[in-house]
């Protein structure tokens, strides 16, 4: 059996930023994923810059793959009531295709070990867990950290509790050529849905909508639901009538789940989508994922250099560290999907935008963190 420190379960945002951290700090880390990069994913691709300074300082910046800096914020509500804020901290548009390939890219520079392959199980036994593959591959190490995403076959056979719920939501994403201002992230509402839209690197246009299956059911395919439903927000439609497909055609995904997930369970210590999904309208789940990732590594290098000393001491404080940073965002977001669900948001937010203005800069802040301390 292979031997390893620290083995990742999952290489996405979560997985290669705590390999990158741990290998920086001198910790034999090896890194297990099942897709091949690069790879195209259902993201809305804005990050808060609350993570540039820490991602900068793991040697990766996002600017050098010409990110585009963004800087400003429109909500544009189903009755087409459009609203605009400055962002308190701003952020940059990079595709996952170019952000997860690259980041691989620095891990493996800096001695990362990543397989490809598909994790199917995990066993913690005698202070030691055993990492069994979908290519009957057996990995030991001494810490494990799910990175896996959000619902996986592992989560199924880990028994977690949220695994069991059906999700009624599902995505759509693809990249366009077309018009659209460089420095903006702008969210559409639509009944059931938003859609973000926003630039990334080459100059392509991100569209990324998460709609409910109750609004999508009724319609054949995404071109008739785009056609009866998307087409109601206006600005959006202008959008989508004047940027040209380049894909082939658009990815989906479903069964997006916003339940309540535990940090720890089985000893393994979960980042990212793994230990909870903001709602994507927050916008900031891929930051989560890299600070999740940070305390996470933090927390590992203590225990490997005896500041923590046991397991258990490990296991309790990245759990009280990772609800202190996250735990009143996802509660935030939380609220905010049940609004959007029950089609109140657009209302909830224009009714409240007139009277209170102050709102929307305030649900930013309460979704969004400060800036992460680069790696000392
Ligand atoms: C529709 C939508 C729009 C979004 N828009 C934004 C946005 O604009 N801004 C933002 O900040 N966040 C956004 N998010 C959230 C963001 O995409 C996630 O929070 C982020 O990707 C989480 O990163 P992660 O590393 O936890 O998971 P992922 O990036 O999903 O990585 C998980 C990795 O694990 C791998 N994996 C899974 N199972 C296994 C297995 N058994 N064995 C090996 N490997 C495995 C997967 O292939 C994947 O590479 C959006 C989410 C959705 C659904």
């Amino acid at each position: 059996m292979l031997q390893n420190k620290v083995i990742v379960l999952g290489g996405g945002l979560a997985g290669l930023v705590s390999a990158l951290h741990l290998a920086k700090k001198g910790i034999p880390v090896t890194v297990i994923e099942k897709n091949q990069y690069p790879k195209h994913k259902v993201c809305g691709e804005y990050i808060s810059n609350e993570v540039l300074p820490y991602l900068q300082s793991l040697g990766f910046n996002p600017l050098v793959f010409q990110a585009k800096k963004i800087t400003h914020f429109t909500l544009t509500t189903s009755n087409n009531k459009t609203l605009e804020t400055q962002l308190p901290l701003g952020g940059f548009g990079i595709s996952r295709y170019t952000l997860d390939f690259e980041l691989a890219k620095k891990a493996k520079e800096i001695g990362v070990e990543i397989i490809e392959d598909t994790v199917v199980d995990v066993h913690f036994e005698k202070d030691s867990f055993t990492v069994q593959t979908k290519r009957n591959k057996k990995y030991s190490a001494a810490i494990v950290i799910g990175a896996y995403g959000k619902r996986s076959n592992l989560d199924v056979n880990l028994e977690r509790g949220f695994i069991k719920k059906t999700s009624p939501f599902l995505a759509v994403k693809a990249h366009y050529r077309g018009d659209f201002p460089e420095d903006q992230v702008s969210l559409y509402n639509f009944k059931g849905g938003y859609c973000g839209v926003s630039k990334i690197e080459n100059d392509h246009i991100n569209i990324c909508y998460i709609a409910s299956y109750n609004s999508f059911k009724k319609y054949k395919n995404i071109d008739d639901f785009q056609s009866n439903i998307i087409s109601k927000n206006k600005p959006l439609q202008t959008i989508l009538e004047h940027s040209e497909l380049v894909f082939s055609k658009p990815l989906t995904i479903s069964q997006i789940s916003f339940a309540k997930k535990n940090p720890v369970e089985n000893h393994i210590l979960f980042c990212g989508d793994t230990a909870g999904l903001i709602h994507p309208l927050c916008g900031n789940g891929m930051a989560m994922a890299i600070h999740a990732a940070k305390i996470a590594s933090e927390q590992i290098v203590d225990y490997f250099n005896g500041k923590i000393q046991s397991r258990v001491q490990l296991e309790k404080t990245y759990e009280l560290e990772w609800r202190k940073a996250f735990e009143k965002r996802l509660g935030m977001g939380r609220r905010l999907s049940i609004l959007f669900r029950m089609n109140y948001f657009s209302e909830f937010i224009t009714l409240g935008l007139q009277l209170f203005p102050w709102i929307l800069p305030l649900i930013i802040r309460r979704t969004h963190g400060k800036y992460l301390s680069p790696l000392k």
